[in-house]
């Protein structure tokens, strides 16, 4: 399992052009070697392995940089490239490769742990005697295997990324605490026991700033140092919208992660849903993507497991007496007519989910067959 710890740098005035000069580098790495392969693509009918790359980028064609973010940066570019292939493959749109604009590549790694970028006494080592002061607010911990070095509008940050070992699955017993999510618009998720967790109020205060800065931004006239100034305040908005958003949704993963020994969720069709006009707004804003991932992750960690449900009929059956209750979205309450049930609409629904994930689960071990019955009574 991989874990992600992000610091801040705190680069002076000479260290930060050192940082932007890589960055810049990288980048150049980046489409030059694009360009080749799309040339040798166009000369010969096939793909520039990885290996024969390697032999144009070294010292003498790449002077000024550590040969583990040229590495890295050739990496990067060949897994792009397999990811659109891998696409191609499936039938999924996955776009080709692109020429990256400084605005776009906001990133670069060393590609293998202490030979670069080593983190040592505060300091993040991007050459063996250039030490960079990080804010080391907690320790990472695993085995660390490489660091990256992101630009965001707030500043430089450094990435380590760590190694964990996989963790044995906890047997499922009667004792299992299970729960059923259903993700929902009117909250964030809505869960068998009845509870909501609602997104915090100070999302709206933030996304009316981010619009206002959008606004600044259309209003200016274009290539005017104005209107710089205006993408930044506006790039500032954006990052710290997307980190509450994420902390918002790492805590309530942290929530059911640490309470639950199986967690129910839906499979979720996002690509279908965005084509919904109406919903996809407030489905991108939602993060139940980015909430599930998580929350996977954090199971995991601890030898619980998240199951996943197809999403059909959850929210119609009645969850008492499994008559199908037809309702329209607009519809908040479920009333069944055959056993007088009265729940909220999300609740009926996400106890559903549980029963269903459980059916599922059956298969992998006996004692959820109790723990169903259990849970139907
Ligand atoms: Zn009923």
């Amino acid at each position: 399992m991989i874990k992600t710890y992000t610091y801040k740098l705190k680069p002076n005035k000479t260290q930060a052009i050192e940082l932007q000069r890589l960055l810049d580098e990288s980048r150049n790495i980046y489409n030059r070697g694009l360009e080749q392969l799309i040339a040798y693509y166009k000369e010969t009918g096939k793909h520039l392995n990885r290996f024969a790359q390697d032999k144009f980028f070294n010292t003498e064609t790449c002077p000024n940089i550590h040969s583990g973010i040229v590495n890295a940066t050739l990496d990067r570019l060949h897994r792009s490239f397999a990811n659109f292939f891998r696409g191609w493959k499936e039938g999924k749109r996955i776009g080709f490769p692109r020429f990256q604009s400084y605005r776009r590549y906001s990133s670069f790694s060393f590609n293998y742990y202490p030979s670069g970028g080593k983190i040592k006494d505060g300091k993040w080592y991007i050459r063996r005697d250039y030490g960079i002061k990080v804010l080391l607010h907690r320790p990472f911990e695993g085995e660390p295997k490489f660091t990256r070095c992101v630009k965001k509008a707030s500043g430089w940050y450094v990435q380590v990324i760590c190694e964990f070992p996989e963790v044995e699955p906890k047997p499922i017993t009667k004792e299992s605490k299970v729960v059923g999510l259903d993700v929902g618009l009117r909250w964030f998720v809505a869960d068998s026991e009845g509870n909501k967790v609602y997104p915090p109020k100070y999302f709206r205060q933030a996304e009316w700033k981010l619009r206002q800065a959008h606004r600044r931004v259309s209003k200016r006239k274009k290539g005017s140092k104005r209107r710089e100034k205006a993408i930044h305040l506006l790039a500032l908005a954006s990052e710290k919208v997307a980190n509450q958003r994420r902390d918002f949704v790492h805590k309530t993963a942290r929530k059911y992660a640490d309470k639950y020994d199986i967690v129910v969720v839906e499979e979720l069709n996002t690509v279908g849903m965005l084509k919904n006009h109406c919903l996809a707004k407030s489905i991108s804003d939602a993060g139940w993507g980015l909430f599930f991932s998580l929350l996977d992750d954090k199971l995991k960690a601890l030898g619980k497991r998240l199951v996943k449900v197809a999403p059909q009929y959850t929210s119609q059956v009645c969850s008492q007496c499994g008559a199908l209750v037809m309702k329209s979205l607009s519809q908040r309450t479920h009333y069944c007519p055959q056993c007088l049930y009265v729940e909220d609409r999300d609740v009926n629904a996400s106890v559903n989910i549980l029963k269903k994930g459980l059916g599922q689960a059956i298969g992998e071990a006996t004692p959820l067959g109790e723990l169903l019955t259990r849970e139907a009574q």
